[in-house]
């Protein structure tokens, strides 16, 4: 007997069917380039292509049991909705039908259940930083914005860990355990909710030495489709304890449950903390000293690198005065002799690959201010070309391979027809190559997204993946198909249908039905 989800799709494949949308593939998330008008892999992702087909309206009942539970914290209002239907990526405002701002556990299981009897999709929000068209209501639904949910519950120092509600930034929970003298590494540059940067398996620029979410995240409690409120892991460093669903949930963006309290690792503060900024003749050039950096096994905290454009851009927006060249920021952690240590091993590195003026920052203020500038690379970018949107990769290679790749990327965006940029946490082999597209322009975007899928693909070839700490989302749909294969996108599908038997969590994101 069909659950009421599958009951959806294949009525939703009959209207598809009535269109002229017979492709199987694309059901399996993959682009199906013999689909009518011979679509793009960027058309084919286009939230609006098949949005219409997929909404599932608002039942009358389900908002009035949403405003009589929820009163003002329930809201379908334009100008929230649009908050809620847009992220960080190039894609167009698909605002949800309604959202529900949750302040506890409780509230979620209530708003779950309620969507649950209507089969009425669901999509949590934490602060909308994702960049992959990860929070776009592509089948209508209510978003629950678990921002409120914005305490920390406790810091056991002596665990080295705390737990949060899934509301909390990582900015405000280094502020709130700043006097333990801990901190919590991940840092993905946007302040993003923990629950969020759970759901997407973020990392950013400390990862090379503290890992993702995945190695950070110890326990979680989610609420599950049906409304259920499950414990997944403890507070324990390690255990073997059965499936890690843990780790199930981490990276699954809200697409089988709503994280509402996280269990996280801490770190102590190294007594030293050195960052450093080094200019390089070429790309290649610095490309290497990372490679052999990493190589020798020096254990960097951060290290980052910032192309020429990106420098130009990041000088006129943060009011640096950095040299206009292929640069690599770096932070060095641990005590005093062994930072100094180690940016001495990286400074000797650097110079043998033409490295100069290496620019060092040992106090708080001043190493606050490089990495200020490094983080605001993304918002600088947007600002080469007012009006514009940017078209991101997020390709990750094994460390070998990332000279070829990252050479290969900036070979294929020289064919761009807008300014393009390259940054990224070069330590992990991940980076992003930025196009900056005029929004308006259906051709460019097309040509953009070409472009995209040539850095894709090139990375894929070398061993590597398309999202290193983004996410699936919507853009890169038929990618996770391609790393993963069928067999294991579909096995990835039937895990979902076992948690969503209705698939009203997130639905259309990672893989399209
Ligand atoms: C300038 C800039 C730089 C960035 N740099 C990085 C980077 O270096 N590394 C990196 O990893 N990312 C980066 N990102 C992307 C983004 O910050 C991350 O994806 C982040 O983890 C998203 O968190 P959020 O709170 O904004 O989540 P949202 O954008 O609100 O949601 C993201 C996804 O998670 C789901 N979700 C949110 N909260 C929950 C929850 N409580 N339970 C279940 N599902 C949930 C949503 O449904 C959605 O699918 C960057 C973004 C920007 C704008």
């Amino acid at each position: 007997m069909q659950t009421r989800g599958e009951a959806h799709v294949a009525e939703v494949l009959a209207t598809l069917a009535a269109a002229g949308f017979t492709g199987t593939r694309f059901w399996s998330g993959a682009y199906d380039r013999t689909l009518p008008g011979n679509p793009t892999p960027a058309a084919m992702n286009h939230p609006y292509a098949l949005s219409s087909a997929f909404k599932r309206p608002l039942p009358d009942a389900l908002a009035e049991r949403l405003r009589a539970r929820f009163g003002d914290r329930f809201s379908t209002a334009l100008a929230v909705r649009e908050h809620h239907g847009r992220d960080e990526s190039p894609f167009p405002v698909t605002p949800p039908d309604a959202v529900v701002f949750a302040e506890s556990t409780e509230d979620v299981v209530e708003a779950v259940l309620a969507c649950r009897e209507h089969t009425f999709p669901i999509i949590p929000f934490g602060v909308g930083s994702s960049l992959e068209g990860h929070l776009l209501a592509v089948q209508g639904g209510l978003t629950i914005d678990v921002s409120r949910m914005n305490r920390v519950l406790e810091i056991a120092g002596e665990d080295l860990l705390c737990t949060v509600q899934a509301g909390v930034t990582r900015k405000q929970l280094n502020a709130e355990i700043k006097d333990t003298g801990l901190f919590f590494p991940v840092d993905p540059g946007a302040d993003a909710s923990l629950g969020g940067m759970a759901a997407t398996r973020a990392s950013g620029t400390t990862t090379v030495r503290y890992g993702t979410m995945r190695e950070n995240v110890l326990a979680l409690t989610v609420v599950t489709a049906e409304g259920k409120v499950i414990r997944t892991g403890t507070r324990a460093r390690k255990s073997s304890a059965g499936y890690d669903l843990t780790r199930l949930f981490v990276g699954s963006e809200g697409t089988l449950g709503i994280v509402t309290e996280v269990t996280l690792r801490l770190y102590p503060v190294p007594e030293a903390m050195t960052a450093a900024v080094c200019h390089f003749p070429t790309l290649a050039d610095a490309v290497a000293a990372v490679i052999e950096t990493i190589q020798l096994g020096v254990p960097v905290a951060r290290c980052d690198f910032v192309d020429d454009v990106m420098i130009r851009a990041i000088n006129a927006h943060s009011k640096t005065t950095l040299p206009e060249a292929p640069t690599v920021f770096f932070e060095f952690h641990g005590s005093t002799a062994s930072a100094r240590e180690q940016a001495e091993t990286v400074q000797e590195v650097s110079r043998s690959h033409g490295g100069r003026d290496f620019e060092w920052a040992d106090r708080p203020e001043d190493r606050t201010r490089l990495w200020n500038a490094r983080h605001n690379a993304y918002f600088a970018a947007l600002q080469i070309r007012p009006g514009c949107r940017a078209v991101t990769t997020d390709t990750c290679v094994p460390i070998s391979r990332l000279a070829e790749s990252i050479e290969g990327a900036r070979a294929i965006l020289d064919r761009a027809p807008c300014p393009t940029a390259i940054v990224g946490h070069v330590g992990d082999g991940n980076f992003h190559a930025i196009l900056l597209i005029d929004p308006e322009n259906p051709a460019e975007i097309e040509l953009a997204e070409a472009l995209n899928d040539e850095i894709v693909r090139l990375a894929l070839a070398m061993g590597g993946t398309c999202t290193g700490e983004h996410g699936i989302g919507l853009h890169k749909i038929g990618y996770l198909v391609e790393e993963a294969g069928d067999d294991a996108v579909d096995l990835m599908r039937r895990i979902k249908r076992a948690l969503d038997p209705d698939g009203i969590m997130n639905p259309g994101k990672i893989f399209r039905a």
